[in-house]
């Protein structure tokens, strides 16, 4: 029978299980660079528009067809300036990341690539495009799955293990990135604070849930000043670090170049980095490493849930 994506409205309930973490940690922390400038729709690639999504333009008239000057600009900014800002946090302070890579985006800068590829950071697959995948035909989507693994072994040097999908997932995702055979686990679920097993297809499929709440893409919208944002972001921390002492947990905090990577919103993620690194008992990790502890620690089917 072929699987599809079934509701789960109960999950693990009461008792979530220990997820063990490395050291005894009460939390997993795990910061997601958003890396998708260069591979959104643009005139050049063939959308007939530019794309404007999270930037700054919320109040600009948008050009609905054709060039987006303006649009394309602020984009461009996220790969030029943001990246390198936020790679330097980061890296000053000794800490991992996971870079969820749009494939062409990586192409069209060798010179980010490269630093990606020197520092050790996880790249989870974020597509070949920034598009929707819902709107692609299962050919379309199989062939856009295969065009980003082996783009990603160009400019990473390896594969990608993980998968995220721009917008939300198509009905055929999860069970496509299960059969392209090389993937440990896809984050297209926010439905969770822990990994959990599923079954595709009759194979073992981990889901690392992600967060559109302990996000940057708050600055679209709700939140205006780095002092809001941080604060939203390290209550969110500090009452999982509580909860930690008796269940464990896992935290995923995203981030877009093109939008925290801006100075006033980069103080923000300093002063963040900086109330974490002041817990002991906290795993800022990458996701790969979140992936491979839970496939030791839990394996399938210990903690399946909803098939
Ligand atoms: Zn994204």
């Amino acid at each position: 029978m072929r699987y599809t994506v079934t509701r789960d409205f109960i999950g693990y309930g009461a008792n979530p299980p220990d997820p063990r973490w490395p050291g005894g940690a009460r939390l997993a922390v795990n910061f997601v660079m958003n890396y998708e400038e260069g591979s959104e729709p643009s005139v050049q690639d063939g959308e007939g528009y530019s794309e404007h999504g999270l930037t700054e333009a919320p109040g600009l008239a948008h050009i609905p067809r054709g060039r987006d000057l303006a649009a394309e600009s602020m984009f461009e900014y996220g790969s030029r300036v943001g990246f390198w800002r936020l790679m330097r946090l980061f890296q000053e302070r000794g800490l991992p990341m996971t870079v969820f890579g749009c494939a062409l985006a990586l192409e069209r800068n060798p010179e980010a690539a490269a630093a990606i590829r020197d520092s050790g950071f996880d790249v989870c697959c974020h597509g070949w495009r920034w598009v929707k995948h819902f709107e692609l035909s299962e050919e379309q989507e199989r062939e856009h799955i295969r065009l980003a693994v082996e783009s990603l072994r160009r400019t990473i040097g390896n594969r990608p293990l993980g998968w995220y999908c721009r917008y939300g997932p198509s009905v055929n995702t999860r069970r496509l990135v299960a059969e392209e055979g090389g993937f440990l686990y896809d984050s297209d679920s926010y439905a969770d604070e822990l990994p959990w097993w599923v079954t595709v297809e009759g194979r073992p499929h981990l889901v690392i849930p992600y967060s559109l709440t302990n996000n940057d893409g708050k600055y679209a919208g709700a939140i205006g000043t780095s002092d809001q944002w941080f604060s939203f972001i390290r209550d969110a921390f500090d009452m999982l670090y509580a909860e930690g002492a008796r269940t464990p947990k896992m935290m995923s905090i995203g981030l877009h170049m093109r939008l925290i990577g801006h100075p006033a919103r980069a103080a923000g993620l300093a002063r963040l980095l900086d109330h974490i690194q002041k817990h002991a008992g906290v795993w800022v990790t990458r996701r790969l490493d979140i992936a491979q502890h839970w496939m030791k620690e839990h394996p399938y089917p210990g903690c399946g849930l909803n098939e």
